[in-house]
């Protein structure tokens, strides 16, 4: 028929880009919106799923009749379904446990055989979603391993479709790429197309509070990761994929935050659209806010509300999880450094002795405290770091304080809410309370409790 396609497989691609109306109306910025979530299979992950078959079919890694086998929070999984529905081929799919119920229903929709694997698990546990994923493809004859977080077709697929679509759409008008990291995939392909073009276009990656992209970017640390309901972005290990050298900056965003931008794109701007791209539109918010000026400001929208009506629109859910309003919750990281009040914060510089850190300790009655480098925090140091040290026989009080920096800390900032303070504190020892890159706080388990049991009487 004349204007049909052959295939849903050539509808990928061509999404419209749209301006905010009402979202962030307050801001000299504007922000617009990139619609990947009305691609053939509900994501942005159409783009690289086609391409990445078909480069394994050309080495010859997937033949006819095989399987492909992937780790995927639930969209790379539909748009390597999607292409596996047209040409032919079977699909088995990982996913971690905190994946939607829809997102799942939604791969077995398309014929795949689905695994669920435990999130709460370390990566290289051969619990974790990709050792599993390995495993079962190892196991069936004729499966391909797609591998989307070492995959370079992933980030190249990103650079020649996203990015030059993006630049050929805004003839290059834009100042600002801001998009959630998963792979990295994304932001990297888009980011190296839009750099080569024009070098002072600013790529701002998100990422969830609990994942390890933003400590790293900021601090060049790997903190321990804590556990994070964003689905789709976030990560516990590096992906091979991320090329942090095309970031600019990347801004952090939690759960609350993000789910409840979510809502509001939907409410006040028709945009049907999951947490990840709330997690995108409040990140790009922050940083519009920050740097100032007339800006224009791209976002991507990944995915469709369709796969979190269960969690992200369901009223009970983002109750029980105190995610529906911020003035309802326990307070902000903010509320407790002013209830605990004190004369700023007590750090160390990396060259200090040992000996003056004890005594720095001892009089002002702390037991850890930050250590910088150049006014940068480079991680911290606390009593059993210092006692450590003190039993293994090599120590000298004259030594510098630098070897006995630790990571076993939590970055926030003044924003986040008491709830998930609270979360990453089951697993650190403390948090330090970032704001711009200044060190604002340091919070301990005895100041968490100090300021809930102070507003509960
Ligand atoms: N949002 C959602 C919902 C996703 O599924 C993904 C892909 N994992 C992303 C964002 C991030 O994309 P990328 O993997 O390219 O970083």
């Amino acid at each position: 028929m004349r204007g049909a396609m052959d295939s849903i497989l050539d509808a990928i691609g061509q999404t419209p880009i749209v301006k905010l109306q009402r979202i962030g109306a307050e801001l000299e910025a504007e922000i617009y919106v990139k619609c990947e979530y009305l691609q053939p299979s509900g994501s942005g992950k159409d783009r690289v799923a086609r391409r990445m078959i078909e480069a394994a079919e050309a080495s010859g890694a997937l033949a006819p009749g095989g399987t492909i086998v992937e780790a995927t929070t639930g969209n790379t999984g539909a748009a390597l379904a999607a292409c596996a529905a047209v040409l032919g081929y079977k699909c088995a799919f990982v996913v971690p446990d905190r994946v939607s119920a829809e997102k799942i229903a939604a791969l077995r929709a398309y014929g795949a055989k689905v695994v669920v694997t435990p999130s709460a698990v370390d990566p290289d546990d051969p619990k974790s979603m990709r050792p599993v994923a390995r495993e079962l493809a190892a196991s069936i004859p004729g499966a391909w391993l797609v591998d989307q977080w070492e995959n370079e077709l992933n980030p190249k697929g990103h650079r020649l479709s996203t990015g030059a679509e993006i630049w050929e759409q805004t003839g290059g008008e834009l100042d600002a790429i801001v998009a959630g990291i998963g792979s990295g995939g994304t932001l990297t392909g888009i980011g190296r197309h839009l750099k080569s073009k024009r070098r002072d276009i600013a790529v701002v990656g998100v990422d969830p509070v609990g994942s390890l992209i933003h400590d790293f970017v900021v601090s060049g640390r790997v903190t321990p990761p804590t556990a994070f309901e964003l689905e789709g972005i976030g990560v516990d290990f590096f992906p091979k994929t991320l090329d942090a050298g095309v970031l600019d900056e990347v801004v952090r965003v939690d759960d609350g935050a993000a789910f409840r931008m979510a809502r509001d794109l939907v409410r006040l701007e028709g945009l049907y659209v999951g947490g990840s791209s709330g997690a995108a539109v409040a990140g790009a918010i922050e940083w519009a806010r920050r740097v100032g000026g007339p800006r224009k400001v791209l976002v991507l929208l990944p995915d469709g509300a369709g796969g979190y009506l269960s969690k992200i629109f369901n009223d009970e859910w983002m109750t029980e999880h105190g995610f529906l309003a911020e003035t309802e919750g326990l307070g902000t990281v903010r509320a407790l450094i002013q209830q605990k009040g004190g004369a700023g914060v007590i750090t160390a510089k990396h060259t200090d002795r040992v000996r003056d850190v004890i005594g720095r300790m001892k009089s002002n009655g702390i037991s850890q405290l930050p250590v910088m480098r150049d006014g940068e925090l480079i991680g911290a140091v606390a009593e059993v770091d210092l006692l450590r040290y003190l039993v293994s026989g090599e120590s000298s009080l004259d030594g510098e304080v630098a070897p006995l920096v630790e990571r076993d800390y939590s970055l926030v900032d003044p924003g986040t809410p008491i709830e998930t303070l609270q979360a990453r504190m089951n697993e650190a020892r403390m948090a330090i309370v970032l704001d711009e890159g200044r060190v604002v706080g340091v919070v301990t388990k005895i100041d968490l409790i100090d300021y809930l049991a102070r507003r509960a009487v």
